[in-house]
C-alpha cells in the first residue's frame, strides 16, 4: 500500500472520503489554480537556472489554451447516485475550473512572479534538485513524496495558495521521509509565492518519529478496512457529498 502526504491527509480528514476515492475513483476537472501552481513552480525552477523570463500573460495563455474554461459556480453540486456523479465528471473532460475572472488570475500571476524573482536569489547556488521523489518502505507500506527542491540537509516547498496548517504537516511529513532515508532531521522551508513570506522549520527527531508512528497507524487502519465518516466543513469540497449518507 502506498501513502503519499495527500492520501495520508485525506484519510485523516475523512476516512470515508479516502475509501470513496480508492473504490469509486472519479476524475475531477483540473482547476486553474492547479495549473497555475504547476506553471509557477516551473517558473521558479527556471529562475534558479537563470533561464529565460516569461510574462504573466504568457502564463495565463498556457492555462487558457489547456482546455475550455468553466466557472466553479456553474458546476453541478448534488447527485442522486454514484453513476450520475461519474457521468457528470466524465462530461467535464477538457474543462478547466475557474474561481475568479481572467483579470484576477493575471494579477495573481504577476504578484507571484514578482515574489518568485525576489526570493529565487536566496536559493540560487545551493545545488538544489527539483521535484525529487523520496520513498521509504515499512512492511507492505510504502511512504512516498515529491520534494519541490531538495538540497543537502534542507529542502523547500513552494506554495502558490494561501497559508494552511496542513502545509506545516506536509513539511513534517517530508522531513520524516528525509530522516528515514538519511538519518538526519533536515531543515525545511515553506515559501509562499503569493505573499513572499518564507517560514523555516526543523522538526526534532521525536516529532518525526511520532509522525512515522501516525503514518503507520493510518496504514494499519486502511489495511483493516476502518473507514468511518468524519463530517466537517471539508464536506463542502468532497466530490462524494452528493452520495454520502453521513453528510
Ligand atoms: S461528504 Fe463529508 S462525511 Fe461524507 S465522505 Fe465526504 S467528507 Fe466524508
Amino acid at each position: 500500500m502506498r501513502l503519499s502526504f495527500s492520501r495520508f491527509m485525506r484519510y485523516k480528514t475523512c476516512p470515508l472520503w479516502y475509501y470513496f476515492e480508492m473504490t469509486l475513483p472519479v476524475e475531477e476537472p483540473p482547476s486553474a489554480e492547479l495549473l497555475l501552481g504547476k506553471l509557477i513552480h516551473t517558473y521558479f525552477y527556471s529562475l534558479l537556472k537563470f533561464e529565460e523570463e516569461k510574462t504573466p500573460e504568457a502564463v495565463w495563455n498556457e492555462i487558457e489554451s489547456s482546455g475550455e474554461l468553466m466557472s466553479f459556480e456553474n458546476m453541478k453540486k448534488d447527485f442522486s447516485s454514484f453513476d450520475e456523479l461519474r457521468d457528470y465528471y466524465h462530461s467535464l473532460r477538457g474543462k478547466i475550473i475557474l474561481f475568479g475572472s481572467r483579470e484576477d488570475y493575471i494579477k495573481k500571476i504577476e504578484n507571484m512572479m514578482d515574489n518568485a524573482r525576489k526570493i529565487s536569489h536566496t536559493y540560487r547556488h545551493r545545488g538544489y534538485r527539483n521535484e525529487v521523489w523520496l520513498s521509504e518502505s515499512y512492511g507492505d507500506l510504502e511512504i512516498v513524496g515529491i520534494i519541490d527542491l531538495l538540497g543537502d540537509g534542507e529542502f523547500v516547498e513552494l506554495k502558490t495558495g494561501g497559508k494552511n496548517d496542513n502545509h506545516i504537516e506536509q513539511l513534517k511529513f517530508y522531513s520524516m521521509l528525509y530522516y528515514l532515508n538519511r538519518y538526519i532531521a533536515p531543515k525545511g522551508y515553506l515559501v509562499y509565492l503569493s505573499t513572499g513570506e518564507i517560514e523555516e522549520y526543523r522538526f526534532s527527531v521525536r516529532e518525526l518519529e511520532n509522525m512515522f508512528e501516525d503514518v503507520k497507524k493510518v496504514g494499519r487502519k486502511i489495511r483493516n478496512n476502518i473507514f468511518p465518516a468524519r463530517k466537517g466543513s471539508h464536506c463542502n469540497y468532497c466530490p462524494y457529498r452528493g452520495i454520502c449518507e453521513y453528510r
